[in-house]
């Protein structure tokens, strides 16, 4: 065995080294590629009675809103968990709801502000 051989597989270092690069960008890649459809799937438009939106007092319009922590100018479309309304309807994604839209004036008890 010489120094630029891997002491383990006997294998010069160069291709062990190229295997293990290419392993590790495999591993980082192949979760990405799984993870782009489900980002890439239709929301669906939360309702009011949901019963999480309803724990979190979600209204779809910020104006009907009568919360102790609500402040006027909040919005979910000035949130930071809102995500950008890619459809361009007014429905936005947001990451206490995942998996649903919430309406760009909307509001809930978890604002943050953006
Ligand atoms: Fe809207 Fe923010 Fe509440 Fe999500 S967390 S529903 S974006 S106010």
């Amino acid at each position: 065995m010489t120094d630029k051989q891997s002491p383990k597989f006997d294998v010069p270092m160069d291709r062990s080294r190229r295997r293990f690069v290419g392993g590790a960008l495999a591993s980082a890649v192949i979760p990405l590629m799984a993870i782009a459809p489900a980002q890439a799937q239709e929301l669906v438009k939360l309702s009011e009675d949901d019963a999480m939106a309803k724990s979190l007092n979600y209204k779809h319009e910020a104006s009907e809103v009568e919360h102790s922590s609500f402040k006027g100018g909040q919005a979910c479309k000035n949130c930071a968990l809102y995500k950008t309304d890619a459809a361009g309807d007014g429905w936005g994604g947001c990451a206490i709801f995942r998996g649903k839209a919430v309406k760009g004036s909307g509001w809930c008890s978890s604002y943050v502000k953006g």
